[in-house]
Parts: structure tokens; sequence; C-alpha cells
């Protein structure tokens, strides 16, 4: 169900630009802006150097005046440059655009909503049946103590879908086998091992994230849930409501978390909170909840549960749109770009150099300016979904470096 995806429901490079009556601009070169060169790897960061997260922005601001997407510095890392009010009128230009683009694209949704989903309800039609006697059975077997189902329904099921995949992950990244899968890594040289005491640490703060901060928290949510909606009701969703749910839930945690997340990269934040998700510069699945608490309640939980809380949302939907959440985000932190699933180039890309892709989808970023180093990698050509077996840093492999100046197309990181 990887179509909430970037690559799926937004080609990686469907350019959004199309909505707007103003031109692209061309970025400037700033000193650390190089044309694709010699070597487009780009240079890793310092692991938890915030400076180069307020630097880059300020690298980012020497692009020419945008007049498109917006402001792509200082929204929440307080470099507003030399004219703050003519930099807020960006700001909030690129936020209108924003609302009005996932406008229209939710009314192009409404209006070929029924021919998407034409043969998907057929196919739903004849096994609605089947799901709808099984909902019914579990409801009857526990009659009464619903939350039961509940919990079962929104930390059992997701649990058991994170740990699954992330155990074949953890196989793969101990032991490099199998090579079907380890022939798929992004950063080349990198994990090969995976450094076993880093790893037992990480585990366990995941592990107390999801017993400590999540289950608690999900518990809490239950009174909320029952409150805007009924989530054990007995009559299951239309295959179409989950649909559209599963399109709202995934609008309301691209935009509440790329503001987050960003918000977190303002550097008392990021020495304080965010940090710690980005010891990992070359992240591994499973770091995908390897957070600082206040982050995973902020910008884990919350942009997830916005979406089902709003919506009344139905238990099955809710343990869909979870699972879907922990297995695609797991992807993306992966470090394989494996075939036939979502690109996991982009968030690859973030822990890479901090300053860049702080959304899920891309969206934000692109409305934000906030990809524009990313665009001119090879990373950028190599994030689309691999419908093929030969691994993309084969077929899209990054130039050779050159020694003394090894520098991606967006140059060396400015402490460098
Ligand atoms: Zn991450
Ligand atoms: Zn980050």
């Amino acid at each position: 169900m990887s179509f909430q995806k970037k690559g799926i429901l937004f080609p990686a490079h469907t350019d959004l630009n199309f909505f707007s009556s103003r031109a692209r601009p061309e970025p400037v070169r700033s000193p650390v802006m190089r044309s694709p060169g010699p070597a487009s790897r780009p240079t890793q960061a310092e692991p938890g150097d915030n400076k180069v997260s307020l630097q880059s922005y300020s690298d980012t601001a020497t692009t020419k005046p945008r007049t498109t997407a917006g402001c792509t510095c200082g929204l929440l890392t307080g470099t507003l440059g030399n004219n703050p009010s003519a930099e807020k009128g960006h700001i909030w230009d690129s936020m209108r655009r924003t609302a009005l683009i996932l406008g229209l694209g939710l009314l192009l949704l409404a209006a070929f909503w029924n021919s998407i989903t034409w043969y998907p309800q057929r196919f739903w039609g004849a096994s609605g049946d089947f799901w709808q006697t099984r909902w019914e059975t579990l409801l009857s077997t526990f009659e009464g103590n619903e939350w039961i189902l509940y919990i079962i329904g929104v930390v059992l099921v997701p649990g058991l879908c994170f740990w699954g995949f992330n155990g074949l992950l953890l196989m793969v990244d101990r032991t490099g086998k199998p090579t079907f899968i380890s022939r798929y890594r992004i950063q080349l040289d990198k994990n090969e091992p995976v450094d076993p005491v880093k790893l037992r640490q990480s585990i366990r703060t995941v592990i107390f994230n999801q017993s400590v901060i999540s289950f608690p928290m999900l518990v809490i949510l239950y009174p909320f849930l029952k409150w805007t909606g009924d989530p054990c009701c007995r009559e299951l969703p239309t295959f179409h409501w989950i649909l559209v749910e599963l399109v709202l839930f995934t609008l309301v945690q691209e935009i509440l978390f790329y503001y987050s997340h960003r918000l977190f990269h303002h550097p008392k934040l990021f020495k304080k909170v965010h940090k710690k998700h980005h010891e990992w510069t070359t992240p591994i699945g499973l770091i995908s909840i390897y957070a600082d608490p206040i982050e995973h309640v902020v910008s884990n939980m919350l942009p997830v549960m916005v979406g089902p809380l709003a919506m009344g949302s139905h238990l099955s939907s809710i343990t869909v749109w979870l699972s879907l959440v922990l297995i695609v985000s797991s992807i993306t932190h992966c470090g394989y770009h494996l075939p036939f699933l979502p690109s996991p180039e982009f968030h690859d890309y973030h822990h890479l150099k901090f300053n860049q892709c702080y959304g899920v989808l891309g969206v934000m970023d692109h409305l934000h300016g906030t990809d524009v180093m990313f665009k001119q990698t090879k990373a950028y050509e190599r994030h689309v979904i691999l419908l093929g077996f030969t691994p993309l840093s084969e077929s899209i492999p990054d130039p050779p470096k050159k020694t003394g100046s090894a520098l991606g197309p967006s140059g060396p990181l400015p402490h460098q």
C-alpha cells in the first residue's frame, strides 16, 4: 500500500510549479553550491552539528530571490536575512500557495475519485462480506471490552508489522546478507555491518518510545476517538472511505510533520531534542522511531493521530494507517533502495545533509524550496520507485570522487 508515498501519489519528478503562474527560479551558484561535478555523493554532515543547519539555510538563501515556492530560510530558524518584512511576505506567500495547491489537489481527487476507485471497489465488494463477518466475530468475542480490540488494533498489529519488517532489515544490517537486499544500499560502504553497541542502545530507545510514550498516548486518545466517532462501530467503512481517509491522513501528516520537523531544526531545539534522531547520518529502519520523547510525541505521534481524531475514524482505518506509517517510515530510513517499494532517497538525504528534505511526501519541501540542493544531486535522479532489479546506484552511479574536492552538487558543508 505504498501509494501514500511521493513516488506514487506524487511521482518524484512531478513539477508542482505547474500550478504556478510564475517561473521557477534559477539558483545562483554560491561558493557552496557547485555544478554537478566530480563527485555527487554529498559530503556527510557531522552528526548532530547544528551549525550545519543554520549556515546551510543561509546558503540556500543565496539563491536568487524566490518568486515561486517561497522563502527557503528563516521560517523557523530565526535567520530572516536583511529584510524581515520581505521575508515574512515570502513565507506567507509560500504558505498561501501551499494551501491553494493542496486545495486544488483535493478538488481534482474528488473529481476523479469514482474512476480511480471503481475497480478496487468491485474487488472489495466481493470480499467486503468476508471482512464484515470477521469484524462481527471479533466484536461479539470482546463484547463490552472493546478497548481490548482497540489495543490490538492500534498497538499490537502495527507493532508486529514494525518489528516483523525491521527484524528482516536488522538481519541484513548485521550480516550483509542476503546480498539480494544489501546490494541496494544507498550510502555505499556504510553500516557494513552496523555498529552493535550503537544498535543495542537504539533498540532500547525505540522500545522505550513504543512502551512508555506511544502506548499510554494511544490509551489516552481512546476516549477522544470515541468522542469524535465510534472506532468500534459494527459496520465497517467502505473501501472508498478508507482510501479517502488514508489520503487525508497523509496530507495532514505531511503538513504537521514538515513544520514540527523544521521547528526541531531550530538551533536551540535541535541541540536539546532533535540531535538524537540525527545521530544516525546513515539511518537504518528502526531509527524511524529513534528520537527524544518530546520529538516522538510532537513530530511522530501527533501528526499521525490528528487525522483519525479529526475524522472520528473506524478502528479498521486506524489500524491500516498506523501499520502503513510504521512500515513506510521504516522503508524511508532503511538505507536500501529496494525494488517496487517507495524511494528512501529523500529522507536518507535529510539524514546526510540535515538542512534539506524535511517532509514525508516532499510536497511541502517543494513549496518551501527546502529541496533545492537535493534536486541537484544524483540522489534526486534516483528518487523514483525502482521497477527492475538493477540497483539504482549502478544504473545512476555517482561520478568518481576527486580527491581534495569531494564536493557534491551542493558543495561542502560550511564548517568543512
Ligand atoms: Zn529520520
Ligand atoms: Zn531532521
